[in-house]
């Protein structure tokens, strides 16, 4: 019978929580949606009480070793407490870890949600066996997890893996952490939207002018879709963002010189559109990444290619030792996974 433990993603609307054999088999998820921002109270009570629930319904298949929680914001691991988090207001200086062991009397552990998901990927995705690893999440803003030699680098207290704040224009766009021109402010989602109200303004996008004006929910989705039906200003956003991904990628594989990054998050999919550029800068500004690129990165990067043709182009390239950046694999539940396997691992 396999132990399980029990994974939980706490977003800034949804809450979803997952029991996870060790093995990685995916017993049950449940997905709590919310309209408006419940309180701190009520989302505890919410995942207190479905743990529980799952705890006691899976405790024939083994034993339950805790739960991990992903968390958007700073966690600070000494004290299992919420050192910042924009997310999640009213959640600072509240002993959260403290309250939820007590509650459920088990192990809990809480942890960056970014960390999560590269954990996640690096057991299960696209980084399965991969030892020494980064995840870049591209979402609204941009999220970072770094694993070396199968575990969370957290750095000195937990704030590893900011590669969405890396300066990659010195006079570049204001940015929520207080520096200007971060890699966040080119290649996420808000970015998306600020490059095409951008060119909607200068007069030079008529085909995005008209779009955004018909489109109630105008955003990084219905950019990429005129994207891939050629739309050449759409397109150029893409090419763009691809080349500012490229630059904050060149830095970090020339300072890490990693094995893989798994690139993830809800626009990584526009992976079509924005990769061509971001493997052109790539070969020209990382030595690193000259030395070591795989013949066809774009191939053993991409999920369309076909399965079993990708699997091999990525085995082949490890073999040689290789840089291969990639899509993720597990999406959105690969912060379930990760979070399960922090609560699984042995401390
Ligand atoms: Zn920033």
């Amino acid at each position: 019978m396999p132990d399980f433990s029990i994974g939980v993603d706490l977003g800034g609307t949804n809450l979803r929580i997952a029991a996870v054999t060790g093995e990685g088999q995916m017993l049950e998820k449940v997905t709590f949606g919310s309209k408006g921002a419940p309180g701190r109270d009520q989302v505890i009570d919410q995942m207190c009480d479905a743990i529980l629930h799952l705890s006691s319904k899976y405790k024939a298949t083994g034993k339950f070793l805790g739960a991990g929680i992903g968390i958007p914001g700073i966690v600070d691991l000494q004290t299992g407490m919420l050192r910042k988090s924009a997310n999640l207001p009213g959640w600072e200086e509240y002993p959260v870890r403290a309250e939820i062991e007590r509650r459920l009397g088990a192990r809990v552990v809480l942890e960056n949600d970014a960390n999560v998901a590269a954990l996640g990927e690096q057991w299960l995705g696209a980084a399965r066996g991969v030892s020494n690893m980064a995840v870049v999440t591209l979402g609204t803003g941009i999220g970072g997890g770094i694993v070396l030699g199968g575990k969370i680098w957290h750095g000195m207290n937990g704030m590893a893996g900011e590669f969405g704040h890396v300066t990659i224009e010195p006079e570049g766009p204001p940015c929520g952490c207080g520096s200007h021109g971060c890699a966040e402010q080119y290649a996420s989602a808000s970015a998306i939207v600020r490059m095409a109200r951008e060119a909607i303004a200068s007069g030079e996008a008529p085909s995005l002018a008209k779009a955004a004006s018909s489109d109630a929910e105008f955003g990084a989705q219905s950019i990429y879709n005129l994207a891939i039906q050629g739309d050449e200003h759409a397109r150029r956003i893409f090419r763009t963002f691809g080349r500012y991904l490229g630059i904050m990628l060149a830095g970090a594989i020339n300072v890490l010189n990693l094995e893989m990054f798994v690139i993830g998050g809800g626009v990584s999919s526009a992976w079509d559109v924005y990769a061509p550029t971001m493997f052109e800068e790539l070969r020209e500004r990382s030595i690193v990444y000259a030395a070591t690129a795989p013949i066809d990165p774009l191939r053993s990067g991409s999920l369309e290619k076909g399965k079993e043709e990708g699997v091999s182009a990525r085995t082949e390239s490890r073999n040689e030792r290789k840089t291969i950046i990639t899509r993720a694999l597990l999406g959105s539940d690969a912060g379930l996974y990760g979070a399960a396997r922090m609560a699984g691992m042995a401390e």
